[in-house]
This record gives C-alpha cells, structure tokens and sequence, in this order.
C-alpha cells in the first residue's frame, strides 16, 4: 500500500446542492436490516422442510448479495443431490432473494419467489449502492466472508457495461473508509490501492485525503433488470405475507426454502439477533457530471437517476416515515464540506445507542 502522498489532479466538478425537501421522491428512509454477531448464513431442517437462511446484512446488503447467493447454490446443490428436489421456494424479493433467486434457477430448479413487497418498495431498492463491506457483523466468518466478497466483487465487475447498473467509480474520502480498509485487509490485492492525495480535488478542499477505486451499483437499475430475467425464466413472483415461522413451514408445496427476508426474519424466525438500523437519504436530481463517489462523515453517490446524499444511522429505529428535515440537513452538511453552505450541526447522523461497539465497521460519527 503506497503511504507517500500525491498531488491531487485539477478540482473535480462542484456538485450542485440546491434542493427542495418537500418534492416528491427527494427523501428516502430505510431500515438496514443489522444481524448482531453476524449476518445468517446457513441451513436447518424443521417440519421437514429445508431451509437455508440468508439474511442479517447490515449496511452491506447490495455488497455481499453476488457472494451470499453463491453459497446459497452450494448448500441447496448438496442438498437436492440426496433429496432430488425440483422446486424451492424463495422468501423475500430484495436484492438477497433475487440474486440467490437467479443462481438457483442456474441448478434447473423450478423457482417461486413469495413476498410482501414488490422489488422496487423493498430497503434493497434503497440502499445508496456503494460497493464496501459497511455496518455488517461477521464475528468467526471471516474465512466465509473472504470468498463471499471475492465471488460478489467478481461477478459485479464482470458485470459492468451489461445493462445492470455497475460502474467503477474513484471514491474520495477525508480519512480512511472502514468499510473498504476491511476488503483490502481480507482480501488484499482485490481493489486497486489507495492513493494518498495531499488535499482532495475540490473547490473547498485544502486537506489531504483518499482516493479509492470500488463500484457503484444502482439498485434502481440493478434490481428491475434481475427481476426481469427471472420473470423472463419463468420465475413466479407471488405477492404473500408470512405471519410466523409455522406459516411458512405448513402453508408452503416446497420442501426447498431460502429465506431471504431481510429485517423481517427478527419476526418470522424469532430472531433476537437482528437489530434495525435506520438510514435517511437525500436525493439531488441527477448530475452526469459528477463522476465520482464522496465519502466522509456522510456521503455522496452520484447515480444515474438522483445525486445521492445520505445517511443517517438510527440504530433500533425501524420506523420508515420520511423526514424532510433531516433530508434537507444531509444536504446543508455535505454543501458545507464543499464550501456551499454554513457549518451544521446534525443530531441523527451516527449509532447513537451505547452498543456501538458491536458493530463491525461502525461509521464514524459526524463530528461538525
Ligand atoms: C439508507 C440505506 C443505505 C444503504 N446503502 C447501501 C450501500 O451503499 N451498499 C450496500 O451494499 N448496502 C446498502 N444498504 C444496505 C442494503 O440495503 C441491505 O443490506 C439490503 O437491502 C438487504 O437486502 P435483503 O434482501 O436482505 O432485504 P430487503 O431488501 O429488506 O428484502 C427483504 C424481502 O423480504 C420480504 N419479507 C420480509 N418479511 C416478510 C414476510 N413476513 N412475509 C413475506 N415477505 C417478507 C420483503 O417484502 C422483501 O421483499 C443500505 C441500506 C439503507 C437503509
């Protein structure tokens, strides 16, 4: 990893901040679906169904999702090999339950996927989509988590210019990203090295800082285009509410069950372990000139269909009520760091419960 700083090249393009919080679709709110410990990624039969459980992904749901789906296909591929199955049933219709979704269907397996939420009202089709492995706990799967991150990264890359939303983006940041130091420490050599820059190219910016290479995916380009192939592979996507595990096990045909139902396994699988973390969103009209993705305590995702500026983190708030406040703050703050606006102080910006501590990869808090 080289440590000696380089000049910055010429600024990069000012973002433009002007924003109207009470415009429709200008505030997101999701809940992260955070597994304390770490994400859940395993199978257990009960009533004789199998199930295989993927879920618990925290901040790193988009991140992961290639990586987890794989080893979804391993695990049902042992098993179908001894229970001849030919049906599975797919709980859950964010980007956990359409990746896995399409690699099962890769086994010939006839697939249905069951769930309350269409893909585009789901927290996937949230996220901001930054490529980093953030706010997600693996406590003893570190080995595990090295080949999910090197399948995921893969298949995103070799995905690229393919019509699903990838691109490969420089990521600037104030001090170092926690959430891509932790890909490099695992598996170093998979992103190109960070580059020490003596201050950030921006108007505004006089201190040194990070350039990172990672991804960008957009799930608002990502998520409809692996629901049209599935549906293009005669996939079934059956709109139904799950109450209790019993429901799931008694209600369904399938003896194959991949549960991907995010924050919604706390309910159904009396799973004491998940922990909703909120996170609220800014979104800018788009600004194709903005070729780059911005990061330090907040950021900024230039997509093709908004500028996204986020986040917050609420940890135990599931609620999903939108702010135009808080949105309109996010906004203010980074406009600040750019030289746009007055300083702010900005009260919902980080893990505010004492368990921080439990977090792999907290962000930092906001300090302004
Ligand atoms: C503000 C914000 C920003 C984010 N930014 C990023 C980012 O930049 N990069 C990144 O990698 N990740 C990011 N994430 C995290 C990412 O969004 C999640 O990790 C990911 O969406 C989890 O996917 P999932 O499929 O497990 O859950 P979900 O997308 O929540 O999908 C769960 C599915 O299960 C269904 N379901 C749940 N319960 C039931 C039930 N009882 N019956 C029937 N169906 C049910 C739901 O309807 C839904 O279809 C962000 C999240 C937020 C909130």
């Amino acid at each position: 990893m080289p440590s000696e700083r380089v000049d910055a090249d010429a600024n990069l393009p000012t973002p433009n901040f002007t924003f109207d919080p009470d415009a429709p679709c200008t505030c997101v709110t999701g809940v992260r679906p955070f597994r304390e410990g770490s994400y859940r990624l395993d199978a257990e039969t009960a009533s004789g169904k199998f199930v295989v459980h993927n879920y618990g992904h925290g901040g790193a749901g988009i991140t992961l999702s290639w990586g987890c789906a794989a080893k979804v296909k391993e695990i049902v591929q042992k098993r179908i090999a001894v229970s001849h199955d030919t049906e599975v049933a797919v709980l859950g219709a964010g980007v956990m339950g359409l990746t896995a979704a399409t690699r099962l269907r890769e086994l010939g397996l006839k697939v249905t996927i069951y769930s309350d939420r269409r893909p585009v009202q789901t927290t996937s089709f949230k996220a901001g989509g930054q490529w980093a492995v953030s706010v997600v706990a693996f406590e003893g799967k570190e080995e595990e988590l090295k080949g999910i991150i090197k399948t995921a990264y893969t298949t995103f890359k070799n995905s690229i210019g393919k019509g699903f939303g990838v691109s490969e983006v420089p990521n600037f940041s104030k001090s170092v990203t926690p959430g891509l130091e932790k890909v490099m420490d695992l598996v170093p050599g998979l992103l190109p090295d960070r580059v020490s820059l003596n201050r950030l190219p921006f108007e505004g910016h006089t201190k040194p800082g990070f350039q990172y290479q990672t991804l960008l995916v957009e799930p608002p380009i990502f998520l409809p285009r692996l629901e049209r192939d599935l549906k293009a592979a005669g996939v079934m996507f059956v709109p139904r509410k799950f109450l209790t595990k019993a429901d799931v096990l008694t209600s369904l045909a399938e003896k194959l069950i991949v549960n991907c139902t995010g924050l919604g396994a706390k309910r159904l699988w009396s799973d004491d372990k998940m922990v909703p973390i909120q996170g609220q969103l800014a979104m800018l009209p788009a600004q194709p000139a903005l070729k780059y993705l911005y990061g330090q305590d907040g950021y900024m995702f230039p997509r093709s269909d908004h500028v996204v500026i986020g986040a917050t983190f609420e940890e135990c708030s599931d609620s999903e009520t939108l702010e135009p406040d808080v949105c309109k703050s996010l906004v203010q703050h980074m406009a600040s760091l750019f030289g746009q606006a007055a300083p702010i102080t900005l009260p919902h910006f980080h893990i505010h419960h004492p368990s921080n501590a439990r977090l792999v990869n907290p962000p930092l808090p906001i300090t302004v």
